[in-house]
């Protein structure tokens, strides 16, 4: 079946200019000024996007995908994620991972959900693990875990300087990094540690005593998270300086916590301004996570669950209120974070040959259509492929 979207202005991320984009099955076949659909002998859907822009699927490399949470006990537990709440978000491709718990959540069930989605159709990948070191695992270690599960691409979210964290030595972390790292050698996979950094004063600075001491390249980490203190987002505009890519939590606002956090789109728009070379930037959402918050003591005082929707809200703000331009803020939830995951060039961009993975957005820069590997997930924004039990 053929798909023809005519008259879109089409961004890869880059702008590309008003351009017609023929997907044949589940890939983008063809991009020319004015392709005829009705020269060839095979029928063709014409989608009609004059005047709407057309961008590369969203992706998303953090989201709690069968839940997290339970820092309020066994009903804090946040739920599993439904296939609609991922086409909403404008996302077609997501990294599900385990968090806090890695002992009532484990990475086979990551795995099963994520099969799921992939079969309800969008593309999803995890990574083996939790906050824990020694972590979590299906094979028993992290290396084969990567080596020998094609969807396993690294190992996360581990944590450090969080009080939930297991508290991990350096020598600990580097053994993990390290054993990550062979992992993706290996099974040419990226092999990366995403590391989620919480509140502590360190912040990152483990990380740079072991890419300091050792051969680690700094691209073997992904910290997240690194806009919800003021110097934590200072270290991490050192750690991208130093080449390494950095991930900011969309929906994080200065409300949240104890003020010294950094709005997400605020965040970006700062550390372009700090210099950081514009492709080391990425945006998740931490989505069905939960959100709790913490008193200066570690007691729990509240609790929220994350949305897959802040990405696209935090997209609209880099746009609208941090003035970037459209293609800068495409690019930190497509093409950079398709570059992280190791899925460039087949995924992130609007190209003959890559996966028919587009959003479609109206003027105002919301959501219309969506197509995951060709197929129309969602049209006149309105979900038309749901999930099997919704
Ligand atoms: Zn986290």
């Amino acid at each position: 079946m053929l798909k023809l979207i005519k008259g879109g202005r089409v961004y890869s991320a880059e702008y590309q200019g008003q351009k017609d984009v023929l997907i044949v099955g589940d890939k983008i076949g063809m991009i020319d000024e004015d392709i005829d659909p009705s020269v060839g002998i095979l029928e063709v859907e014409v989608i009609d996007a004059a005047g709407k822009l057309v961008v590369p699927g969203f992706i998303d490399q953090h989201v709690h995908i069968i839940g997290g949470g339970g820092e309020m006990g066994f009903a804090s537990r946040t739920p599993e994620i439904m296939l609609s709440q991922v086409v909403r978000a404008g996302v077609t491709t997501l990294v599900g991972l385990l968090g806090t718990d890695g002992t009532t959540r484990q990475v086979h069930s990551l795995l099963a959900k994520t099969r799921g989605l992939e079969i309800e159709g969008i593309t999803t990948y995890i990574y083996t693990g939790a906050y824990e070191i020694p972590t979590r695992t299906i094979t028993g270690n992290v290396r084969s875990d990567i080596i020998l599960i094609d969807k396993v691409l690294g190992t996360g979210e581990v944590a450090i300087s969080d009080h939930r964290s297991s508290q991990p030595s350096r020598q600990e972390l580097k053994r993990l990094v390290a054993e990550a790292r062979v992992g993706g050698i290996l099974s040419g996979k990226p092999g990366m540690v995403h590391l989620h950094v919480g509140d502590g004063r360190d912040g990152l600075e483990m990380v740079f005593e072991i890419v300091e001491e050792s051969e680690i390249p700094v691209s073997q980490f992904v910290p997240t998270h690194v806009n919800r203190r003021e110097k934590l987002l200072e270290q991490a505009v050192r750690f991208a300086l130093m080449g390494g890519v950095i991930d900011i939590t969309a929906g994080v606002s200065p409300t949240s916590g104890d003020g010294d956090s950094v709005k997400s789109s605020t965040a970006v728009r700062r550390c372009i301004e700090k210099g950081v070379p514009a492709d080391r930037i990425t945006m998740s959402s931490d989505g069905n996570g939960s959100l709790p918050e913490f008193d200066g003591k570690g007691n729990v005082v509240g609790m929220m669950v994350g949305s897959m929707d802040t990405l696209h809200r935090e997209l609209k703000d880099l746009v609208r209120e941090e003035g970037l331009d459209l293609s800068l803020a495409l690019k930190t939830v497509t093409s950079n974070v398709a570059g992280v995951l190791g899925l460039y060039p087949r995924k992130g961009r609007i190209c003959a040959g890559a996966d028919a993975d587009i959003t479609v957005l109206d003027e105002g820069l919301d959501i219309e259509m969506v197509f995951a590997k060709g197929r129309k997930m969602m049209d006149r924004g309105e979900v038309i492929v749901k999930g099997t039990f919704e």
